[in-house]
């Protein structure tokens, strides 16, 4: 856990936030400013700054984030409408919170 981190403090429950799906290594919660009816970001509990801070021990991170956002785009009702997984990677690729998460944005013509 990283101390003054928003997402460390949020997985490790001290800002109360509604999981939609937990495990021993990911949460999965709404993001607070929606950009489309369905925006969700998948969230490994380990703080990893960024993509650019990958390790090659944590690959099998990065494919559960990308197994639970299939899942999870089915629950949402939008694995066949369409949806977009994306990373911002740092200042410039639009990262404002420095730890790793997947956005998952869909359903504007569910
Ligand atoms: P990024 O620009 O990739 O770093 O995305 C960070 C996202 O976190 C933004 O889309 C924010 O709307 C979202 N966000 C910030 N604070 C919270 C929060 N407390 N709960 C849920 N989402 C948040
Ligand atoms: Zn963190």
């Amino acid at each position: 856990m990283s101390g003054n981190c928003l997402f460390c403090q949020i997985v490790n429950k001290k800002i109360p936030t509604e999981f939609l799906y937990e495990d021993e290594n990911v949460v999965v919660f709404k993001d607070i400013h929606p950009a489309a009816p369905v925006h969700l970001l998948i969230v490994p509990k380990k703080h990893i700054r960024s993509i650019n801070d990958l390790q090659k021990e944590e690959s099998l991170i990065i494919s559960e984030l990308f197994m639970i956002a299939k899942d999870m785009a089915k629950k949402q009702g939008v694995n066949e409408s369409g949806y977009k997984l994306l990373f911002n990677v740092e200042k410039g690729g639009g990262q404002v919170i420095f730890h790793l998460h997947l956005h998952l944005i869909g359903g504007w013509n569910k």
